[in-house]
């Protein structure tokens, strides 16, 4: 029955069998072949062969039971359509290969066109073809040359040299002047290169031909570039690729025939239009591989006018169909237009908003689906300066744009150096082949850093876009010699303490200083441009799809803000309260000595006497941002580092009062601090005397800070503000640690507010994983719960982050460990899985308790997904991601179907 099944088991769809839905088995070019062929466009006739036998194949190195029968049906009833054979000697049906994986993966797997041609069917091509000679024999080197390269790895150099020798011979550059018998000559020249390298003839039999290419095909699927393109772009490993065979249609029959790839729209701006390029008497490959200079399609008009237009007519009918933009290619024999492929195409970050708000003018899509259709990280990328590439700019180089960002500066090669020139002020590149760990620094230092290998997981990549640091890795054509401290590229050679700039969401690289110009994304949510009013498309389509998500979102989106300054900023971006405002900031600068005070006091009075002197500043500091965000919730979190960060390294204090004993001075207070840091000195201090655990030790500390925050909401309030402050204690892990710390702070809450109508919430953070575990005890204690999803992170993995990123997250991302740094994008399945059961029980425990998150993942756009799944409140982060949150928060609210769609 087993086996019965398996032998029945459908492998081979014709394309009138498929559609667009079809991709998992189909794959993406042959579900779109069956979705062309079913609309009823021209699509030369045709079958896929399924993800699921390439899965098969490459799990058993055989092909499956009943694939080779299913072909063969298959090409018969082909055969049958076309009236002709495969390897007839008289009228050749000839075929193309060609791969197709559910997601493109450009450029990365193999076709091969014009499969069936052999030494007597060339003749028959040629007789069919109206005794064209000269096409039948460019159609066989073609596949002579796709077959070696493909199927035999046969170098593609040693074919490409062929084809020169002969092309300089002739004295000419281009292909078109080769006659017939040059190109029977490089048939010949093509068939030995061939049996040099395969130890075989080219195979004659057409049936041979097509089962080694189908079989190479599937094998492309694990190919060296494939496999490292699927891990950059976090493509999983074992879909496997479909394979289309596609009856041919040949563009190089003569100038009435030729080839193209077009665009409905233009997939960098957005702007509508034709774009496209045209290649007259050529085959497919040859556009791509830039043998001849295409001419724009527009040109098409005067070729062949009645093309032209059944081309634009199908153009429109695909984008009303796929209401969306299609990138499509197409050939025309002598003057019948055929379609090959469409996909919905790729865009940029701009044109994906441009196009979103076009077709809901258009009424194509509505503005759920718009919303859909852009996502965060493109507006992140929007929302960094750019640069002016109006003119004399030309990138030298392109690598992968590893981390977002323009930025110029001089060129050098060591770490050392980097941190030297920074230090007097100059913006500097580091360029290296690759980094490592020893580089940190002069990363660090750096404005940007460019490598010349690694893809986005490598070392520099992960690092970098922890730094939020441009980065370029992988440009290839940079040839970098350290020693010497140069690199050369394209012909340039580029010293060290020369200027270049790179962009590290395109990946470019030019020499020179390129212009920077602002993000008017950011203009506007500034309030400088005005969306109603501005003749700006990508303004207008961000307005329009922002204010959609705006009320679609269940989650209010706050910001971590600790000034009244970042306050402002934050709002202009749309935050609807603070989420977290750190107050160690707060004890910096010249309140260092009030604070150096405090922990050198020797008895109560000392301390009451420093506290007091701390608490007016305090109070100013709440006044201004309770002010700024007048009325909306402030979440102040009560000091958090242990204390010992306020004090001067011990090595300089020790310095300090040698250097002071040695001049006879008075060193009594730095003998005194140098004491106290020994003291204070902590082998663990992410683990040490921090949080609440501070304001348990030091009497006072805590009761000044919740005095400050009451009183400062009872002036503004009685100044005819309004005020709503949350006090936040970090670090709690057992709910006896809140309950003392909140039976102080309600008494002193009660004795400042009076009748004043202010009202003080008192919650914790939740961001020891035992707080998460006993959430159901702790929100007895807590008004709110807020997430610190960074400490979360770091101590239910076990990470030290800043010692942990730079030193072997770029291995564990190689590895697959995990696809994306923890701290990046929240880790659903262990830190989340906390964060779940914290909020399921807290709410049990508490109906009503308000929760929000205020972890740097609160602007991350997967992370912002989870949260609006486990039924957060809110998300808290830093201003410049709020509309990122924003955007995602919308996005989330419509994915009803609980996918997340990156
Ligand atoms: P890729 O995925 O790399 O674009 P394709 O399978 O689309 O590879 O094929 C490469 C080129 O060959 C394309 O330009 C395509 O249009 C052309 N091509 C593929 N099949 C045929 C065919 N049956 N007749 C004519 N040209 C073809
Ligand atoms: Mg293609
Ligand atoms: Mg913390």
């Amino acid at each position: 029955m087993a086996a019965q099944e398996t032998d029945d088991h459908k492998y081979v769809y014709d394309f009138s069998e498929g559609n667009k839905e079809l991709k998992d088995l189909l794959g993406g070019k042959g579900a779109n072949l069956a979705e062309m062929t079913n609309l009823g466009l021209p699509v030369p006739p045709g079958f896929t062969i399924t993800t699921e036998a390439c899965q098969a194949y490459l799990a058993t190195g055989r092909e499956p039971d009943g694939l080779a029968g299913q072909i063969e049906e298959h090409l018969q009833s082909l055969e049958r359509e076309m009236g002709k054979r495969l390897g007839d000697p008289q009228d050749p049906l000839l075929v193309s290969v060609r791969s197709g994986a559910k997601f493109s993966m450009p450029g990365m797997m193999e076709t091969v066109l014009n499969v069936g041609l052999n030494d007597q069917s060339v003749v028959g091509l040629a007789a069919q073809a109206g005794q064209n000679d000269r096409f039948a024999w460019d159609s066989y080197r073609r596949l002579i040359q796709m077959f070696g390269k493909t199927v035999c790895e046969v170098p593609g150099e040693e074919f490409e040299h062929a084809l020169d020798e002969i092309k300089s011979a002739k004295g000419t550059h281009n292909d078109l002047d080769l006659d017939a018998n040059d190109l029977r000559g490089l048939v010949d020249a093509y068939k030995k290169i061939f049996a040099k390298h395969t130890g075989r003839e080219f195979p004659q039999q057409p049936r041979e031909q097509l089962d080694l290419a189908i079989r190479a095909v599937f094998e492309s699927w694990n190919a060296e570039r494939a496999v490292l393109y699927r891990r950059q772009e976090r493509i999983p490993a074992d879909l496997g690729t479909a394979v289309n065979v596609v009856t041919m249609v040949f563009g190089n029959l003569g100038p009435d025939s030729g080839t193209g790839v077009a665009f409905t729209r233009d997939p960098g701006s957005g702007a509508q239009g034709i774009y496209g390029d045209y290649l007259a008497n050529a085959q497919g490959e040859d556009v791509v591989a830039g043998i001849r200079n295409t001419v724009p399609l527009q040109e098409l008009e005067q070729l062949d006018k009645s093309s032209y237009d059944e081309l634009l007519s199908i153009m429109a009918r695909l984008e009303e169909h796929y209401r969306d933009l299609c990138d499509i290619e197409f050939t025309i024999e002598r003057g019948k237009l055929w379609m090959l492929q469409t996909r919905v195409g790729k865009r940029t970050a701009a044109a994906a908003f441009v196009i979103a708000g076009q077709l809901v003018d258009e009424g194509l899509i509505d503005l759920d689906e718009a919303l859909h259709r852009v996502n965060g990280a493109q507006l992140a990328q929007l929302m960094f300066p750019r640069f002016q590439l109006d003119h004399e700019f030309e990138a030298v180089a392109t690598g992968i744009g590893a981390s977002p960002g323009a930025a110029s500066g001089t060129v050098v090669f060591t770490s050392a150096r980097a941190v030297e020139l920074a230090a007097e002020g100059e913006s500097v590149i580091l360029v290296r082949r690759e980094t490592n760990p020893d580089d940190l620094n002069g990363m660090i230092a750096a404005k940007g850093i460019l490598t010349s290998r690694g893809g986005k997981t490598s070392h520099a990549a992960v690092v970098a876009r922890g730094m939020g640091k441009t980065c370029v890795s992988g440009a290839d054509e940079i040839e970098v010699n350290v020693p010497a401290k140069r690199f050369t590229v394209a012909g340039h050679t580029v010293d060290e303490g020369d200027v270049v700039s790179i962009d590290g969401t395109t990946g470019k690289v030019y020499l020179g200083e390129v212009p920077v110009m602002p993000s008017e994304v950011v203009q506007y949510f500034e309030g400088s441009l005005d969306a109603e009013h501005v003749d700006n498309p990508l303004v207008r389509a961000v307005h329009r799809i922002m204010t959609h998500a705006d009320a679609q979102r269940r989650l209010a989106v706050r910001t971590n803000a600790d000034t009244g300054a970042d306050a402002a900023r934050a709002r202009r971006f749309g935050a609807e309260g603070i989420g977290l405002c750190r107050t160690e900031h707060m004890f910096l600068g010249d309140r260092r000595e009030l604070v150096e005070r405090l922990i050198l006091a020797r008895d109560a009075d000392e301390r009451e006497t420093a506290l007091a002197a701390l608490l007016p500043l305090q109070r100013a500091d709440f006044m201004e941002i309770f002010r700024e965000m007048d009325g909306l919730p402030v979440t102040v979190r009560l000091i958090d580092p242990p204390l010992h960060e306020f004090l001067p390294p011990l090595e300089q204090l020790a310095v300090n009062v040698a250097v002071a004993q040695e001049r006879g001075e008075d060193v009594a207070k730095e003998e005194a601090l140098l004491a106290a840091v020994r003291r204070m000195h902590e082998e663990n201090p992410m683990l040490g005397l921090r949080g609440v655990r501070l304001g348990l030790v030091i009497p006072g500390l805590f009761a000044m800070q919740v005095r400050a925050i009451a009183e400062a909401a009872v002036a503004v309030v009685r100044a005819g503000g309004v005020a709503c402050p949350e006090i936040m204690v970090p670090l709690v892990g057992a709910v006896q640690e809140l309950e003392t710390v909140r039976a102080e702070a309600e008494k002193i809450i009660a004795e400042v507010v009076g009748d004043s109508g202010v009202e003080v919430l008192i919650g914790t953070m939740i961001e020891v994983p035992r707080a998460a575990l006993t959430a159901g005890q702790i929100a007895e204690a807590a008004e709110f719960f807020s997430f610190g999803t960074n400490d979360l992170t770091q101590m239910g993995w076990g990470f030290s982050r800043d010692d942990v990123e730079g030193a072997f997250f770029w291995r564990y991302l190689e590895l697959g460990i995990f696809g994306i740094s923890p701290f990046e994008s929240i880790d659903r399945d262990g830190v989340g899985r906390l964060v779940r059961i914290a909020a399921e029980e807290g709410r049990a425990a508490r109906p009503g308790l308000k929760l929000g998150v205020c972890g740097e993942h609160g602007g991350d756009p997967d992370s912002v997904h989870f949260f609006h799944s486990v039924g957060l409140d809110y998300v808290s982060c830093s201003p410049f991601r709020v509309p990122v949150a924003r955007l995602e928060a919308g996005r989330a609210a419509v994915e009803t179907d609980g996918s997340d769609s990156r």
